[in-house]
């Protein structure tokens, strides 16, 4: 194998041997003892390079699940939608939960529809712009409701259902898609 893999380590106090998961986004993650050398690590997940190539290459024949994708000008036509629908939805959503945002930006990513950052920073797939209204609604709380609960706690998903009752439907419905 000459070519090198991309993959996301995690070492772990509680795991006692390597473990190796390949995901139908296209990430792999390895997870390690914590004490094993990097060295060793490598050269492990080197020598399991076949099986690893050989599950993308079977996610890639079904199509990564997670986002489809578009074209440079369908990219650059859909930001323009994306920017609008953020904006004007986050108006109408900021005004009913009194929280105000900084920022928003429209971005490219393969895996994620949306994020938010502790400055108050909102972003946004420009893939929203392709969704029915209810599920780019239901990103759009969601990033909204983390400006006031950083995590995903029951507190997070009380204040989404606030707006959004049916929001556990809509998340298997965007996670389906
Ligand atoms: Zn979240």
């Amino acid at each position: 194998m000459e070519q090198k893999l991309k993959y996301q380590l995690k070492k772990s106090r509680r795991v006692r041997r390597m473990r190796l998961a390949v995901y139908c986004d296209g990430s792999v993650v390895a997870t390690a003892p914590q004490h094993l050398a990097d060295s060793f690590i490598e050269n492990w997940i080197q020598q399991k390079a076949d099986w690893i190539l050989n599950k993308l290459r079977n996610f890639e024949r079904k199509g990564f699940r997670a986002i489809p994708k578009y074209s440079r000008k369908e990219y650059l036509q859909y930001k323009k939608q994306a920017l609008l629908l953020a904006k004007s939805r986050l108006d109408y959503f900021s005004g009913i939960y009194n929280l105000q945002y900084q920022r928003i930006s429209i971005r490219n990513q393969k895996t994620r529809w949306g994020s938010c950052s502790r400055h108050g920073n909102l972003s946004f797939n420009y893939k929203i712009a392709t969704l029915e209204p209810h599920l780019a609604d239901y990103i759009v709380v969601h990033e909204l409701c983390h400006l006031r609960e950083f995590n995903h706690s029951k507190n997070f998903w009380s204040l989404v259902a606030e707006t959004i009752p049916d929001y556990k439907d809509i998340r298997r419905q965007i996670r389906n898609l």
